[in-house]
C-alpha cells in the first residue's frame, strides 16, 4: 500500500532530507587520500547526534540473516555497490566511495546517497559517476503524476545503457515516510508503461546502480557489502523526492 503524504508531512520530510543532505556534504568534503571509512562513519554519527537525528542504518536487520548492519553509513568502495561495513580500510588515491546515508528526525525518514572520487581519478570512474549521477535527474524528471512508476525506471535504464553502462538489479529504490522503506519498489530497470500512476503526495527514493560490466552482484561473506560479479566498478546516486502538483521536489537537494 502506498501511503501518500499530507502537505504538512511533507514539511517534515523537508527537514529530515536537509539534514541529510547537509550531513553528505560534509562526508563528501572528508573524502581525502587517507581517510578510513570508519573516520567517515564517526563524523556521521556525531552530525547526527548533534542536530537529533536518528542514524537508521545502524543496527538494520540483515534480510538474509546474520548480524544487523553495524553501520551509520554504508561506505561502498570500488567493486562495492551498496551496503559496504564502515572499517579500517584506508582510501587510496584513485578509488572512488559510495557513501548511502538515512535518518529518522522528528517522525519521518530521509534517504540519499552519493558517489566520490578520492583524489585523483581515471577518466572511466569519473565517467561512471557522471552517469549515474545524470541517471537520477533522469528519473526524477518523470516523477510527475500521470506518469507510471515505471517511467523513472525506464527512464534510468535507458540513459545508463546507452552510456555504455549496466544497472543494478538486485537492489531498488522505495517509497519512504516515516520509515525508510515503504511501498512501492522504485527499480532502475523496466518498461515505462509498468506500476502504479504517479500522484501528489508520493515520496520515493530514487537510486540508481550502476556498474561499468556486468549488472551482476553477489554479497560478500560478511554477510552484508554487495560486490560487483566481474569487480568492475560500481557507482550509487539517491535522492528523497516528493511528487507534487508542480512535478518531482528534490528533499535531499545538496547546497
Ligand atoms: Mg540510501
Ligand atoms: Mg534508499
Amino acid at each position: 500500500m502506498i501511503i501518500l503524504k499530507t502537505p504538512d508531512e511533507i514539511v517534515k520530510m523537508r527537514l529530515a532530507g536537509r539534514v541529510v543532505a547537509e550531513i553528505l556534504k560534509i562526508l563528501e568534503e572528508k573524502v581525502k587520500p587517507g581517510i578510513t571509512t570508519n573516520n567517515l562513519n564517526a563524523i556521521a554519527e556525531f552530525e547526527c547526534k548533534r542536530r537529533g537525528a536518528v542514524p537508521v542504518f545502524k543496527n538494520y536487520p540483515n534480510p538474509r540473516g546474520g548480524r544487523p548492519f553495524p553501520g551509520v553509513i554504508c561506505a561502498s568502495v570500488n567493486d562495492e555497490v551498496v551496503h559496504g561495513v564502515p572499517s579500517n580500510r584506508v582510501l587510496e588515491e584513485g578509488d572512488i566511495i559510495s557513501i548511502d546515508f538515512g535518518i529518522i528526525l522528528n517522525g519521518y525518514a530521509g534517504d540519499s546517497a552519493i558517489t566520490v572520487p578520492v583524489g585523483e581519478v581515471k577518466a572511466e570512474a569519473l565517467g561512471l559517476i557522471k552517469v549515474t549521477e545524470e541517471a537520477l535527474y533522469k528519473g526524477i524528471e518523470k516523477a510527475v503524476p500521470g506518469n507510471r512508476l515505471g517511467a523513472i525506471s525506464n527512464a534510468i535504464q535507458r540513459y545508463a545503457e546507452k552510456q555504455g553502462f549496466s544497472v543494478v538489479r538486485d537492489f531498488v529504490g522505495h517509497g519512504i515516510g516515516r520509515s525508510m522503506h515503504e511501498d512501492p519498489p522504485v527499480p532502475n530497470f523496466g518498461r515505462p508503461d509498468r506500476g502504479p500512476v504517479l500522484k501528489p503526495g508520493m515520496t520515493l527514493a530514487i537510486e540508481p546502480m550502476l556498474n561499468v560490466g556486468t549488472y551482476r552482484v553477489y554479497t560478500a561473506p560478511d554477510g552484508w557489502t554487495a560486490i560487483t560479479y566481474d569487480h568492475s566498478l560500481s557507482a550509487h546516486f539517491e535522492h528523497t523526492i516528493a511528487i507534487t502538483d508542480n512535478g518531482p521536489e528534490i528533499l535531499t537537494k545538496r547546497s
